[in-house]
């Protein structure tokens, strides 16, 4: 699956003019820093953030000196690919599944895909052998739990919700208590999108967090909205315990760098991306791999 296609394709463009040059002199590093720099601004990714990166990609391609038996060449393009990988957050860094069960909430702004990423979730770790339970407790949106329903129960994920219930403190608490008798490995607990008011939003997430006290909170960002990302996961983040960052919708946009690198500024881990609207269509983050696929 191609992730952040347009961005793939300049950088490359940048390294083939390296590549294809028959000296590797200072103007030509400042040609293809350049054409880097211009690459990570089309997508949308912070212009201070690319300037910081791009000069450190110049200063040490024009200051060190390749080991033996690698050429200038070969290790610029190790340099480029080192400090895009450090820019994205270095190591992946996985959600852990230590405790039994171990739970985890998700939070996020509604239209984000955050419903589509508990899914997606879910059937992860089923697909990582562990029993999973979801609980909706999204008293906000009428049809969240059908749509929970009907995306993972094919796949024998039980979801547990209640539309009548008003209470998302309650539902909540009797979703885990209820998954946590039921002996499962792992809870994804769904929170509402949307509330009377953002402070209620807020507040009702706290209340949450506070109540089934999860093992980690995840954050759903949509990927389209490029560096408002920044804002968007700095505001969740002072509100609530972000354990980790799932970004969205990451496939076919040409401005996901944007989102990408804004959240990675704020300094939550980004632990997967969504790449398309099936339950399959989760990645887990690691800026390595990432970065390999991105340069070709
Ligand atoms: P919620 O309101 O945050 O719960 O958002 P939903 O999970 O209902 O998703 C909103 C829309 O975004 C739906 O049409 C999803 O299919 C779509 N969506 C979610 N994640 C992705 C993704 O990774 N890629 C694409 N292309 N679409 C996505």
């Amino acid at each position: 699956k191609m992730v952040l296609d347009k961005l793939g394709q300049s950088l490359n463009n940048a390294l083939k003019k390296l590549a294809r040059a028959s000296t590797v002199d200072e103007a030509l590093v400042r040609d293809v820093v350049r054409d880097i720099q211009r690459a990570l601004i089309t997508s949308d990714v912070n212009v201070r953030l690319v300037l910081d990166l791009t000069k450190k990609i110049e200063k040490r391609a024009l200051e060190e000196k390749p080991p033996a038996g690698v050429s200038k060449k070969e290790h610029i393009v190790k340099i480029v690919y080192e400090e895009l990988t450090n820019f994205l957050g270095k190591e992946a860094k996985p959600v852990e599944i230590k405790a039994k069960p171990t739970v985890l909430l998700t939070v996020g702004i509604q239209g984000s895909g955050k419903t589509t990423s508990v899914a997606k979730l879910s059937r992860y770790f089923q697909k990582h052998g562990y029993k999973v339970g979801v609980v909706c407790s999204d008293t906000w949106r009428p049809g969240a739990y059908q749509q929970l329903k009907q995306l993972i129960e094919p796949y024998g994920i039980e979801v547990f919700g209640n539309p009548e219930e008003k209470n998302a403190i309650k539902l909540a608490k009797e979703g885990v208590e209820y998954f946590k008798k039921k002996g499962v490995d792992v809870i994804i607990v769904d929170s509402a999108g949307r509330h009377k008011e953002e402070k209620g939003l807020i507040e009702e997430m706290r209340q949450i967090s506070n109540t089934i006290n999860p093992h980690e909170v995840i954050l759903i960002i949509d990927g389209t909205i490029g560096q408002q990302a920044y804002n968007q996961a700095l505001a969740f983040k002072e509100a609530t315990p972000i354990g980790s960052i799932i970004v969205t919708k990451l496939d076919g946009s040409a401005k996901g760098g944007g989102a990408l690198s804004a959240v990675v500024a704020t300094g939550a881990p980004i632990k997967f991306i969504g790449v398309g609207e099936k339950i399959d269509d989760l990645e887990p983050f690691d800026p390595k791999r990432f970065v390999s696929r991105l340069l070709g």
